[in-house]
């Protein structure tokens, strides 16, 4: 969300940096310009990496020292996703987001909707709670990701929290009786649990769950449930 030229965070930020007398005033100030200009949603090593191409060759610790300077002062906010290392952005005042993570080519789409911050505050009043902030990440596959992906993947391909049907087995007729014995049959439906990407799958049938090795999990074809615009059975 980089839509003004930042004058009046510029401006606060001398006002404030300077009364507060904090040390190093020029070189912080360069960093807040780069910040203001750079993509959003970067980690604090990210960032190091963007100010020593632009010429600002400050330490790492100098860098995280002042981006966490910028987040006390209300100028950089910074979220987790996913347990990741902190991603900072400029902190905007009259501009709130929440965010949308792919998890598989890990964009971030911001959006923001009246409707759901209105909704939120009915919940929390009907509960008798203040609400002071909130925080809604999204969780899911973006849609360029959606449009590259093929119809049938390897269960293994799967990402938690995602629903795909059991297809096909490339293991043989021995391997299709293993899983059977396990439960695990073409047409069923299978939810992920947690998927690590290397090692074991947790998922669930229906309200059974079970563990499948990354090479068992490889020789599982299914079908991901259609995302948005994206008709079941359709190529
Ligand atoms: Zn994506
Ligand atoms: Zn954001």
């Amino acid at each position: 969300m980089r839509m003004n030229s930042h004058i009046q965070e510029k401006e606060q930020f001398k006002k404030l940096f300077q009364k507060e007398r904090i040390d190093r005033f020029e070189d912080r100030f360069k960093i807040l310009d780069v910040f203001l200009k750079s993509d959003t949603h970067l980690t604090s090593d990210e960032l190091f990496e963007i100010f020593k191409k632009e010429g600002l060759g400050f330490s790492r610790d100098f860098v995280t020292e002042t981006l966490e300077l910028m987040r006390f002062y209300g100028f950089a906010q910074a979220n987790r996703f996913q347990n990741g290392s902190p991603r900072y952005e400029p902190l905007i005042l009259d501009r709130r987001h929440d965010h949308m993570v792919c998890a598989k080519c890990r964009k971030i789409i911001e959006f923001h909707s009246k409707a759901l911050e209105d909704l939120q505050m009915e919940i929390a009043a009907a509960h008798g709670f203040h609400m002071l902030q909130h925080k809604m990440d999204i969780y899911g596959i973006c849609s360029q990701c959606l449009k590259e992906r093929s119809d049938l993947i390897p269960l293994a391909r799967a990402r938690a929290g995602e629903t795909a049907t059991i297809e096909k087995f490339l293991g043989g007729r021995r391997f299709e009786a293993r899983m059977l014995s396990m439960g695990i049959r073409r047409g069923e439906t299978v939810r992920i649990i947690t998927n690590r990407g290397e090692g074991q799958l947790v998922a669930a049938v229906e309200n059974r769950r079970f563990v499948i090795g990354s090479k068992m999990a490889f020789k599982i074809l299914a079908r991901p449930e259609a995302g948005p615009g994206k008709q079941r059975g359709s190529a």
